[in-house]
């Protein structure tokens, strides 16, 4: 495969593209890589332990690449204590089946920072939709986890700095629910980068490969 996106909710696949698709716990076709979480915004105090036993039971899939999305979001209604105790499952989970953790994080990122320094996880933590500050990025790179990039770093200026300022050790690439193609992201981090498209394939392969085990 030439190109790696790690994090889309399209169903298709795509041809010379290694997709890893988002499933919810409700999901029923598991054919193609596939991560598996109860997101945020969608969690239903009456259905937590129904749905993380079908999430246990398919984190043992082989097609099932790592945990997540999953994480915490300031801007949602769900109570964000709650939110909270559901995402230190999924870590407690990605730990127990070792298997990297994809995140999501709105507003909350000093709480995924505590977490981190709570747990000490050995499970690479990828922070997926990556789109803030400089800082930001700093302080989630100095506690080691992994920043992925969308469609927001073609048009938004400001996402240029902490791009060029990220190791590419440090970066995976993705589409999310965004109606674009990958190749157009690796296209917009390789000019950043100052690399050809090429040499960028081969980095985020081999992080890719480091992270995933594939
Ligand atoms: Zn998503």
């Amino acid at each position: 495969m030439d190109f790696f996106d790690i994090h889309t909710h399209n169903n298709k696949p795509v041809k010379n593209v290694f997709s890893i698709v988002n499933k919810y716990p409700t999901a029923t076709n598991f054919t193609n890589p596939f991560s598996i979480g109860i997101h945020p915004w969608f969690i239903n105090k009456n259905k937590i332990d129904e749905e993380f036993l079908i999430i246990e039971e398919k984190i043992q899939h082989k097609n099932c690449l790592a945990i997540g999305e999953c994480g915490l979001d300031k801007l949602t209604e769900t109570d964000f204590e709650l939110q909270q105790k559901v995402f230190r499952q999924h870590i407690l989970l990605s730990e127990k089946y070792k298997k990297p953790l994809l995140i999501h994080c709105v507003k909350s990122h000093q709480e995924v920072i505590e977490f981190k320094k709570e747990l000490q996880p050995t499970q690479p933590w990828v922070l997926h939709g990556f789109n803030k500050n400089i800082h930001i990025a700093e302080s989630l790179l100095k506690n080691k986890l992994i920043l992925s990039f969308g469609a927001a770093i073609i048009n938004t200026i400001k996402l240029e700095e902490v791009v060029s300022k990220t190791p590419i050790s440090s970066i995976f690439l993705e589409t999310d629910t965004a109606e674009v193609k990958i190749q157009a992201v690796y296209q917009k981090l390789a000019g950043i980068k100052n690399i050809e498209v090429i040499a960028l394939q081969k980095e985020i392969k081999n992080n890719f490969t480091k992270i995933f085990k594939r």
